[in-house]
């Protein structure tokens, strides 16, 4: 029997949520489908400790609003999944959980989803499967004796064997949860490649409403040169900005980019102090198009020239270790907080380019009736975040109203 429906979304994350509520709001007939339960990456894949990145005012659907939490605060990740599940019974969503798409293919005018409980056949398909799916670990590093696992895996402090821990990526997990094990008392290592490091809040406003002022939420694609430049940020202890030579005060000793590991020794690029100073520019270059926003516009918001003051490098960035011989260091635990890529291994259409990623226009795909959201970049820089997600969702929901 193959069940037939008009619009099926694939991924109960925020962005099927998103889909589901756009699509509903146009009487559209569809169903999503959730391998685990909805929301699940937020609850299973990230760390214990974990808070949303922006404040609860800015990290969630335009139409719905955080009930038990200051506005300020930045949500813990099980208030996160909680605010995407009741939203979705609030209004009713047709989000049926635990059932996987295992494959997706096309038959004559309408795609076909073999799923974990039978066939479904759909006019139009949305894939939301999430920005970061597969966990990548770029260094093949051996050795029984030292325990090994991706950021995804990580849980908190305790859960680690005792001994130092090498954190290598110093995007906004691995920074933050390198933080989190100083802060335990652990001795930290980190790895830290290109980054960029917004201040947390500048002018008394957060740095997330100075880019909706800057208007980098809507950029169309990355500027040059940076495709490959990470994001610390942090709501963690209240939100703070992501220094990297506060971090290294608090005891972290911080390393260039991890390269090869060659019988017990991690290397590492000689680029820490060029990463820093890479990562500095980039922070003084919002306080400073802030100050500028802040003057044409005439914003009355009070002056701040303190946050222009940075603290001297420490000597683990003015003389960088190079290599670093696991086993003598004490490392027992290396983290890899190194990303994700896609995995879309189960559609069989010939849609994908050499990287993985698939060919759309603003997640519209050249397949009829096929569509993705929540990659990042779909439309703009927002779109893998809650609220780019829910932009994008609405605008798919129109293609598809229009579409028939
Ligand atoms: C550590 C971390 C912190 C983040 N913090 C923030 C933040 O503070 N604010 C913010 O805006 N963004 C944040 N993000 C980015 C983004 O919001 C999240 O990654 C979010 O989970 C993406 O939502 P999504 O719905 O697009 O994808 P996902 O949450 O990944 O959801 C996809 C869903 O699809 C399901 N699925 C996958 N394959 C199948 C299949 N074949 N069949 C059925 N179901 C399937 C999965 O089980 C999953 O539930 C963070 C990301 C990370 C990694």
């Amino acid at each position: 029997m193959t069940e037939t429906i008009h619009t099926l979304v694939i991924g109960g994350g925020q962005a099927g949520v998103a889909t589901s509520a756009h699509l509903q709001k146009r009487g559209i007939p569809h169903l999503v489908l959730e391998r685990d339960r909805i929301a699940e990456r937020w609850r299973s894949w990230r760390w214990d400790s974990l808070v949303a990145n922006g404040p609860a005012w800015h990290d969630r659907f335009p139409d719905a609003e955080f009930t038990d939490l200051d506005p300020d605060s930045f949500a813990p990740k099980e208030a996160v999944a909680d605010y995407f599940a009741r939203f979705a019974s609030d209004r009713n969503l047709p989000i049926r959980t635990g059932v996987e798409v295992t494959n997706l293919k096309r038959q004559g005018s309408s795609f076909h989803a073999t799923t974990s409980t039978g066939m479904i056949a759909a006019r139009n398909v949305v894939v939301a499967t999430g920005p970061f799916q597969k966990p990548v670990i770029p260094t093949v590093v051996t050795g029984s004796d030292i325990t090994q696992l991706h950021s995804n895996g990580y849980r908190n402090p305790a859960a680690l064997p005792q001994g130092a821990v090498l954190v290598v990526g110093g995007g906004s997990s691995g920074a933050q949860i390198a933080e989190e094990l100083v802060r335990a008392g652990r001795r930290v290592y980190l790895s830290v490649g290109p980054h960029d490091r917004p201040p947390r809040r500048y002018r008394g406003q957060d740095f997330v409403w100075w880019l909706g002022k800057l208007g980098k939420w809507d950029m169309k694609a990355p500027t040059p040169g940076t495709e490959h430049v990470t994001i610390a940020v942090s709501g963690a202890y209240g939100g703070h900005t992501m220094d990297f030579r506060r971090l290294a005060e608090l005891g972290i000793t911080l390393l260039g980019r991890a390269g090869k590991y060659h019988d017990g020794v991690l290397h590492f690029a000689d680029d820490l102090a060029t990463n820093i100073a890479n990562g500095d520019r980039n922070y003084l270059s919002v306080l400073d198009e802030a100050d500028a926003y802040a003057r044409a516009n005439g914003l009355d918001l009070p002056e701040e020239p303190a946050a222009r003051a940075l603290l001297p490098l420490p000597d683990c960035v003015t003389t960088p270790t190079l290599a670093l011989d696991l086993k003598r260091e004490g490392i027992a635990t290396v983290i890899w907080a190194t990303g994700f890529q896609l995995d879309f291994g189960w559609i069989d259409l010939d849609i994908f380019q050499k990287d993985g990623r698939p060919r759309h226009q603003d997640g519209v795909t050249e397949v009829q009736g096929l569509y993705f959201v929540g990659l990042p970049w779909l439309s703009c820089r927002g779109s893998a975040f809650i609220w780019g997600a829910w932009k994008d969702a609405d605008r798919l929901a129109a293609h598809i109203s229009a579409r028939g």
